[in-house]
C-alpha cells in the first residue's frame, strides 16, 4: 500500500502474490490480511477525503487507524455498502480535483496546474532528460477579433486554438491557459530542435485552419516564445518563473518580428523558426533575452 508512504494518494489493491510476504509467518491467513487491508484502505480513503478538505487532524487519526490495522490480524470486515460509499466519494473527489485544474472555457489545464506541474518537473528532473521546453503562445491581434466579430466568437476561437495546440503533442507534454489569450506548452524531455519543430507545427496548424468557415474574413495566427532549458545533473534548476520570463522575452521578439512566428534562442542569438525565419531578423532588445 504505497499510498500510506506517499502522503494522501489513493490506495493500491493488495496483490495476490505478495499478500503474505510482508507479514510474520504463521500469524495471519490470507483472508485475515484481506480484511485488515480492506479496513485500512477504507481508513486511508477517508483520510484522503478529509485531507483534501483541509481537515488535517481527522485525516491524521484515520491514517493512524489504517496503519494500526495493517499490523493487526483480527481486523473487522468492511461492510460492502460502506466500501461502495467510499469508492463513490473517492471518485467524486478525483473528478472535483481534475475540474479544479482545468480552465472552464477551453478545458486546457489552468494556471494552478501549470505552476504545480512545472515546479515539480524542474525540481524533480524526472522525465526531463534531454531538457525541458516552455513555449508561451499568444494570439495575434486578438483584440481585433473580439472587436470585429464579438466576444462570443472570440471565445470559440480560443477553444479552437487550444484544440489545435493540443493536437499531436508529444507524450508527457501539456497545454495550459496562462491567462487571457495566452497559453503555455510544456514539453518535458525534449531536445531543442524537436521543441522548435513542435512549436512551428502548431503555429502552422493555426495559420492553416479554415477560419473563414467560422466567420467570413476571419484570420487567426499565433506567436510563440520558446525557452529551452537543459539542466546538468549537478546544477541548480532554473526556476519556473525564470523560464517563463525567458519565454516571454522571446514571445516579444516574435511579435516584433511581425507576429505569426516562433522565436527561440541558440546561445545568445535569437532565431525565428520555419517559414517565418527568412522574413526578418529578430530584433535584439537591450536586455531580457
Ligand atoms: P498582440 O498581437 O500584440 O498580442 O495583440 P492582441 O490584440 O492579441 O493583444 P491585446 O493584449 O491588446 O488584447 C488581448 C485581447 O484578448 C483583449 C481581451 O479582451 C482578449 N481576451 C482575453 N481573454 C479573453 C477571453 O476569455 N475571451 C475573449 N473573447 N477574449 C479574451
Ligand atoms: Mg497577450
Ligand atoms: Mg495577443
Amino acid at each position: 500500500m504505497t499510498g500510506l508512504r506517499n502522503g494522501f494518494a489513493g490506495p493500491e489493491p493488495l496483490r495476490d502474490d505478495d499478500a503474505t510476504t510482508a507479514l510474520p509467518p504463521g500469524r495471519r491467513t490470507r483472508q485475515d490480511l484481506a480484511n485488515g487491508s480492506g479496513m485500512a484502505e477504507l481508513h486511508e480513503s477517508i483520510a484522503n477525503l478529509l485531507a483534501s478538505r483541509g481537515q488535517w487532524r481527522q485525516a491524521y487519526h484515520h491514517l493512524r487507524s489504517a496503519l494500526d490495522l495493517m499490523s493487526t490480524a483480527d481486523a473487522p470486515k468492511v461492510p460492502e455498502q460502506l466500501r461502495h460509499e467510499v469508492n463513490r466519494l473517492r471518485r467524486e473527489h478525483a473528478e472535483a480535483r481534475e475540474q479544479s485544474l482545468r480552465d472552464s472555457l477551453t478545458a486546457s489545464y489552468n494556471r494552478r496546474y501549470l505552476d504545480e506541474r512545472l515546479a515539480a518537473l524542474l525540481t524533480d528532473h524526472a522525465g526531463t532528460d534531454g531538457g525541458l521546453a516552455v513555449a508561451l503562445v499568444d494570439l495575434d491581434w486578438f483584440k481585433q477579433v473580439n472587436d470585429t466579430y464579438g466576444h462570443l466568437l472570440g471565445d470559440r476561437v480560443l477553444q479552437r486554438v487550444v484544440d489545435l495546440l493540443q493536437e499531436s503533442l508529444p507524450t508527457g507534454a501539456f497545454c495550459a491557459r496562462y491567462g487571457g489569450e495566452e497559453f503555455v506548452l510544456v514539453l518535458p524531455g525534449i531536445d531543442p530542435a524537436a521543441a522548435v519543430q513542435v512549436c512551428e507545427t502548431a503555429r502552422l496548424r493555426v495559420e492553416r485552419f479554415p477560419w473563414p468557415q467560422m466567420a467570413p474574413g476571419l484570420r487567426v495566427t499565433i506567436s510563440i516564445g520558446l525557452a529551452h532549458e537543459h539542466r546538468a545533473a549537478d546544477s541548480a534548476p532554473v526556476s519556473a518563473e525564470q523560464q517563463l520570463i525567458s519565454a516571454d522575452a522571446l514571445l516579444y521578439a516574435a511579435k516584433q518580428a511581425g507576429r505569426n512566428a516562433v522565436a527561440y534562442r541558440v546561445g545568445s542569438e535569437v532565431r525565428l523558426a520555419g517559414m517565418t525565419a527568412g522574413r526578418r531578423a529578430a530584433p535584439r532588445r537591450a536586455s531580457g533575452y
